[in-house]
């Protein structure tokens, strides 16, 4: 007869397995047209330079390369493993950092490319802040 602590403990694991897998397949999961880091390496849609001038998307790149930079990919799923919701005040501090990551390379076009890619009002307001 199992007791809860074993009961819990399995649904435990099961919980971090969930979130190993979805770090794993985080890149399939993402909508195609939406740049990101998958954990090892900036992922971009095929359509970007089509949207973006070539400093834009080196500053794109160098955003996702940011939230690479601050472990963001590894910390997230950790803070989930340990049942702590990552929650919007850390997701936004993280653009942040991301974003400060990006313009402390010289990458001055990053405004330009979220104005381009995103209308969402948090990016709107990044956008006015870089
Ligand atoms: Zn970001």
């Amino acid at each position: 007869m199992e007791t809860a602590s074993q009961v819990a403990g399995c649904a435990w694991a099961a919980w971090i397995g969930f979130n190993l897998q979805m770090v794993a397949f985080a890149a399939t999961a993402l909508p195609a047209h939406q740049v990101h880091f998958d954990g090892f390496r900036a992922r971009l849609p095929a359509s970007l330079p089509t949207m973006l001038a070539p400093a834009e998307i080196a500053a794109a790149v160098a955003h996702e390369h940011g939230h690479g930079r601050h472990l963001h990919n590894w910390t997230n799923p950790l803070h989930r493993c340990l049942l702590l919701n990552p929650g919007l005040q850390r997701r936004r501090r993280q653009e942040i950092e991301a974003g400060v990551y990006a313009a402390a390379g010289g990458h001055g076009a990053l405004a330009s490319a979220l104005r381009k890619l995103s209308n969402h009002p948090d990016d709107v307001s990044r956008a006015e802040r870089l």
